[in-house]
């Protein structure tokens, strides 16, 4: 990369310095007249897992989406291991591979294997050899509990393992975050365990996650903070027994007392 351009480092496994991996200060993000986020301040410590919960509309997309520069935020900075990701001349696809991101929606290419689905970005962005790209696949996609799948079309497979094929996908890339928005809301009930176990396993094995759930469960079990947002701003957060179990804002009480 050029002079002046922003680099994502590489050091991701380094032992624990007790910095945050990501440091959010001030977010704000408008849609010409629509305020989503009003100044969000957040900070993730390498190995730390943290669920955000609110309701729809709150901005809970918007936030994982400046996080790896999906959008652009109106004011505000981003902070990834040292570097500000949010200012001019960040290389995008350096941020993305090193955050990765799941959707609710997977978003396989449908005309490639499950192998072939997992293999493109290695290649394409980090330029692996095909054999390599291969390889690995083949160990993410075992990982997630797919090794009898890897020559499977999309269409061949339940939404379940498509949604594991995606996370595959994104762990090929080598990340030292993982973004997690709604990844189960699309699925049948029957097919969403196996998606949050992939999910509770990585978190077991070290790995930073943001997680946006409806999961109760999940966060109650995995989440090291609950993160309650409303309105495009953090409303309350703590662990998961403060957060679930003593709620201090009436917002929160009403929007657990909801879904509860
Ligand atoms: P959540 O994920 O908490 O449901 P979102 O971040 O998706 O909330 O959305 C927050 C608000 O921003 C909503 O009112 C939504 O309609 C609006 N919004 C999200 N993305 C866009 C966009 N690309 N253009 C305009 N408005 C958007
Ligand atoms: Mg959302």
């Amino acid at each position: 990369a050029g002079e002046g351009v922003a680099h994502v480092a590489t050091n991701g496994q380094a032992a624990d310095d007790g910095k945050p991996i990501i440091r959010i200060c001030d977010l704000h993000k408008s849609y010409d007249d629509l305020v989503v986020l009003r100044g969000v301040d957040l900070e993730v410590k390498r190995g730390e897992v943290v669920v955000i919960l609110g309701p729809s509309g709150s901005g809970k997309s918007t936030l994982l989406r400046c996080v790896n520069l999906l959008e652009q935020p109106t004011g505000g900075q981003v902070f990834f291991e040292d570097t500000e990701i949010t200012a001019k001349g960040t290389d995008i696809n350096a941020v993305r591979a090193k955050v990765g991101m799941v959707f609710q929606s997977f978003n396989l290419f449908p005309h490639l294997t499950a192998k072939g689905n997992v293999m493109l970005a290695q290649q394409k962005v980090l330029k692996r050899s095909k054999e390599e790209a291969a390889k690995v696949a083949v160990e993410q996609l075992t990982k997630v509990g797919l090794a009898e799948r890897v020559d499977y079309k999309p269409s061949q497979l339940s939404g379940g393992q498509q949604q594991r094929v995606a996370i595959a996908r994104a762990l090929a890339m080598d990340p030292h975050v993982m973004l997690f928005d709604e990844a189960t809301s699309a699925l049948d009930p029957e097919l969403v365990r196996d998606v949050l176990g992939v999910m509770k396993e990585l978190a077991r094995g070290g790995m930073t996650m943001i997680v946006v759930t409806h999961e109760m469960g999940f966060a109650r079990d995995v989440a090291d903070r609950v993160i309650f947002m409303d309105g495009g701003v953090i409303v309350e957060e703590g662990t998961p027994d403060e957060v679930f179990d003593h709620p201090k804002s009436d917002r929160t009480k009403d929007f657990l007392g909801h879904i509860r």
